[in-house]
């Protein structure tokens, strides 16, 4: 499990918490994966489409032995087992997995880009991401987080919606 990396992940479909405790659990289920910590989740405003409900988003943190590309595979895999439908982009989902780093990588390939492109932009990624690694590092060139954040407009778009409980680092999603 050498690998660190870090994953937004996004509902805004019937039960959004349901599918976020179930998305995080075939994570935690996953033998060449170990989940160590998940943000507490945040409820926030539809940006870019934002003729749809609301969503739930939270961070997780992860060591894997898998590459990044075989980790975009279980992500996607896991988007299609909860029922994830491609309709409208940036539209309504029931379940988003992004790998927003992995490790100190970027990459650039036909289906992956890391650090994810526009997490620089998105409150709703950045502000569960420090959350749970304050200190986090990112590829050399990239501006520290905190700073990123600092100069994100719409940042009251992002509220707490359940905390993390501080002992079980799950409890939060019912798990
Ligand atoms: P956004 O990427 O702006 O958050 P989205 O999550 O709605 O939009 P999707 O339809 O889920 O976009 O994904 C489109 C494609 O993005 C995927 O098929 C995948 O190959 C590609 N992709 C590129 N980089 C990443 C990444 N870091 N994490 C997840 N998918 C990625
Ligand atoms: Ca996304
Ligand atoms: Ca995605």
């Amino acid at each position: 499990m050498d690998n660190l990396a870090f994953l937004s992940l996004g509902s805004n479909l019937d039960d959004r918490l349901s599918y976020l405790r179930e998305a995080v659990e075939l994570l935690r289920q996953h033998d060449k994966i170990e989940v160590t910590n998940v943000s507490s989740l945040y409820e926030t405003e539809p940006v870019g489409y934002t003729d749809q409900g609301k969503f739930l988003n939270l961070a997780v943190k992860l060591h894997t032995a898998l590459s990044a590309e075989e980790l975009l595979k279980v992500c996607q895999d896991i988007e299609q087992q909860l029922g994830r439908k491609r309709i409208i982009r940036w539209g309504p989902r029931t379940i988003d997995l992004d790998i927003l780093l992995y490790n100190q990588d970027n990459i650039e390939s036909d289906d992956l880009s890391v650090p994810h492109p526009r997490m620089h932009e998105r409150a709703f990624v950045i502000i569960p991401l420090l959350e749970i690694e304050p200190h986090i590092k990112l590829p050399s060139g990239e501006e520290n987080l905190q700073d990123v954040l600092a100069r994100i407009p719409d940042k009251e778009g992002v509220r707490l919606w359940k905390r993390k409980n501080g002992e079980d680092a799950f409890a939060h999603l019912g798990n």
